[in-house]
C-alpha cells in the first residue's frame, strides 16, 4: 500500500537528512510504498536552489547506495524531483507564511489531502519554537488529512528538561500525534524480542521469575568518542545508550503479554513495565550502579578519553555504565536485570543474555554440589543477528556426562542485507500511523526518573577516572556487581 503526504523537513541541510532521511524515504520509493504523491520540503538557513537541492538528495542517495551497489538510473533524479527547498530561520514567523504557502501549493499539485508529516532534524532546543509556529502559522492541517510530529533523541537531559520539551511541542501536537524516534526501535532484532517471547510456547511458559534467574543486556562498543567528543561531554553513557535504547529493551524484555499485538496493547504493556523498575534510594545506587571512564590500552596506544581531541582533561563524564535493575512487574517480580554499556570495550556486541534457574538436582553426578551448567539464551542484535541456545547434552563415551552445547542461529549477510534501514520502517510506521516502535512520553519520562536518581548521586561525588583500561570490559566494579550475587556476565570476551 502506498501512502501519499507532504512531509516537511526542519534541518534539511543536516547529517541526519543526508546520511540517514533521505536514503531512507528514497528505499520507500524504490519499493512503491511512496508512489508519484508525495513531495519533500527541506528548510535550513543556507540559502539553497531547488536544483542544488536535487543534487544534494541524489547524492546521498548515491553515497548511501555505494555499499549495496545500486547501479545508477534515473529513478534518483525522478525521486530527487520531489525536493523543495526553502531557506527558514526558526524564529522567522515570515517564513512559517511562506512555508504554508509552499505546502499548500504542493498539497494541491501532488494531491497529498492534508497529509503532513513534520520532520524535526534539528537540535531539541527548536523543537517548541518550531512546533508553535506550525500551529499559530496554520501549516497543520484541520481536514482528514494527518499531522504528524518526528523528533529525535535526545529528548532532554534529565526528567525536568525532558518535561519542559514534551510540554513545548503538546501544545501544538497530541501524544497520538508525536513520533519520536528511538532508533534502536526501528531495528529488527529489537522488533523480534516480542515475537520470540509471545511466538513460543517454550519461551513463553518459561519467561517467569519461576525459570527465569536473571537477565543481562550489554551494549559494547570498541570505539573511542570518536569525533563526537563535543556532544559526548555534555552527555555521557547514561543519557546516551542507558535511558533511552536500554530502558526500551529491558521494557520489551520484562512487559507483561499483551491480549493483542498491536500498538495501543503493547505500548500500555510496556508503559507498566518501565513503571514497574524499582526506584532506589542514594545507597541503592552505590551499591548497584558502577561508572567508568577508560583510560589507555595495555600498551599505551590509544589515548584516554581525557587526552581525546574535544574533552576536557579533567572530565568525569562517563564512558562506562553497569547497573542491576529490579523489575516489579509480576511475572518477573524481583528478577534481577543487569546491564552494562561501554566505549572501548573488549569487543563490539549489543546481546541479551537471559540466564534460567537451575534448582534441580543433578541426578547424572555422584557429588550432590556438582550443579548442571545453566540454559541460556541469548539474543544477538549487533553486529551478528540471531539467537543462542545453550544447553546441557551427554557427551563422550565414559560414564554419563553432560556438558553444554550451543545450538545457533545467525542471519546470513544476504539476510541481514535485505532487512530494511531502522530509519527506513520508522519512516515507513509513520506514515501508516503505527506508533508500535515510537516512545510514548510516560516511558520517556518514567526512564528519565529512573536515571535521574543515579545521576543525582554520582553528581554529588567526584568520581575517580580513568578506572577503566582500554579494551578491557570495564572497571572490576562492573564484575563485582555479579560476583557479589553469585552470577558472572555471560558475555565475557576476555575468557
Ligand atoms: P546538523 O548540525 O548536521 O544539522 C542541523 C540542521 O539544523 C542544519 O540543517 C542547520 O542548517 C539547521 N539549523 C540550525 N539552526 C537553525 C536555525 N536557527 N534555523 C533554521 N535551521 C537551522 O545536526 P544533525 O546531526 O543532522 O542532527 C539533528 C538532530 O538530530 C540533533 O538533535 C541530533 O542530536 C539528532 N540526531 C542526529 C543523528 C545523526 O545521525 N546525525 C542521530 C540521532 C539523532
Amino acid at each position: 500500500m502506498n501512502q501519499k503526504a507532504l512531509f516537511i523537513i526542519f534541518g534539511g541541510t543536516g547529517d541526519l537528512a543526508y546520511r540517514k532521511l533521505y536514503p531512507a524515504l528514497f528505499n520507500l520509493y524504490e519499493k512503491g510504498y511512496l508512489k508519484e504523491d508525495f513531495a519533500v520540503i527541506g528548510t535550513a538557513r543556507r540559502p539553497w536552489s531547488n536544483d542544488h537541492y536535487h543534487e544534494v538528495v541524489m547524492s546521498a542517495i548515491e553515497d548511501a547506495g555505494r555499499d549495496s551497489g545500486r547501479t545508477n538510473d534515473d529513478l534518483p533524479r525522478k525521486f530527487a524531483n520531489h525536493f523543495y527547498y526553502q531557506s527558514h530561520n526558526v524564529d522567522d514567523v515570515d517564513h512559517y507564511v511562506a512555508l504554508r504557502k509552499l505546502a499548500d501549493e504542493l498539497d494541491e499539485k501532488y494531491q497529498l489531502e492534508g497529509n503532513r508529516i513534520f520532520y524535526l532534524a534539528m537540535a531539541p532546543r527548536f523543537f517548541g519554537t518550531i512546533a508553535g509556529h506550525l500551529k499559530d502559522q496554520q501549516l497543520l492541517t484541520d481536514g482528514d488529512g494527518f499531522n504528524r510530529l518526528i523528533i529525535e533523541k535526545p529528548f532532554g537531559r534529565d526528567y525536568p528538561s525532558a518535561k519542559e520539551l514534551n510540554d513545548s511541542i503538546s501544545g501544538s501536537f497530541k501524544e497520538e500525534q508525536i513520533f519520536r524516534i528511538d532508533h534502536y526501535l526501528g531495528k529488527e532484532p529489537i522488533q523480534s524480542i516480542a515475537g520470540l517471547r509471545f511466538g513460543n510456547a517454550l519461551f513463553n511458559s518459561l519467561w517467569s521469575k519461576e525459570h527465569i534467574d536473571n537477565i543481562q543486556i550489554t551494549l559494547a562498543e570498541s570505539l573511542g568518542v570518536e569525533e563526537r567528543a563535543g556532544y559526548y561531554e555534555t552527555a555521557g553513557a547514561m543519557r546516551d545508550m542507558v535511558q533511552n535504547h536500554i530502558m526500551q529493551i529491558v521494557s520489551l524484555l520484562t512487559m507483561e503479554r499483551p491480549d493483542v499485538f498491536d500498538p495501543s496493547h503493547l505500548r500500555e504493556k510496556k508503559i507498566e513495565a518501565v513503571e514497574n523498575i524499582q526506584m532506589y534510594s542514594k545507597e541503592e545506587v552505590d551499591q548497584n550502579f558502577v561508572r567508568g571512564q577508560y583510560g589507555e590500552d595495555e600498551f599505551k596506544t590509544q589515548l584516554a578519553y581525557r587526552d581525546e581531541e574535544g574533552t576536557d582533561d579533567n572530565s568525569q563524564i562517563e564512558t562506562f555504565v553497569a547497573g542491576k535493575l529490579i523489575t516489579h512487574n509480576p511475572s518477573l517480580d524481583g528478577v534481577p536485570i543487569y546491564i552494562r554499556t561501554g566505549k572501548r570495550l573488549t569487543k563490539k556486541s549489543t546481546q541479551v543474555n537471559i540466564v534460567f534457574k537451575n534448582n534441580d538436582k543433578n541426578i547424572f553426578s555422584d557429588n550432590p554440589d556438582e550443579k548442571l551448567e545453566t540454559n541460556v539464551l541469548t539474543m544477538h542484535i549487533e553486529p551478528d543477528q540471531g539467537f543462542t541456545l545453550e544447553f546441557n547434552t551427554k557427551t563422550g563415551n565414559q560414564g554419563y556426562k553432560l556438558s553444554p552445547v550451543h545450538l545457533r542461529y545467525r542471519k546470513t549477510a544476504a539476510e541481514k542485507a535485505r532487512i530494511p534501514d531502522a530509519y527506513e520502517g520508522l519512516i515507513r510506521d509513520a506514515l501508516a500511523g503505527d506508533k508500535t516502535n515510537f516512545a510514548h512520553w510516560h516511558e520517556v519520562a518514567q526512564a528519565w526518573k529512573i536515571m535521574d536518581v543515579v545521576r543525582n548521586t554520582w553528581d554529588a561525588e567526584t568520581p575517580d577516572f580513568p578506572n577503566y583500561v582500554s579494551g578491557s570490559m570495564g572497571p572490576q566494579a562492573a564484575d563485582d556487581l555479579l560476583t557479589r550475587d553469585g552470577r558472572e556476565w555471560v558475555f565475557n570476551p576476555r575468557k
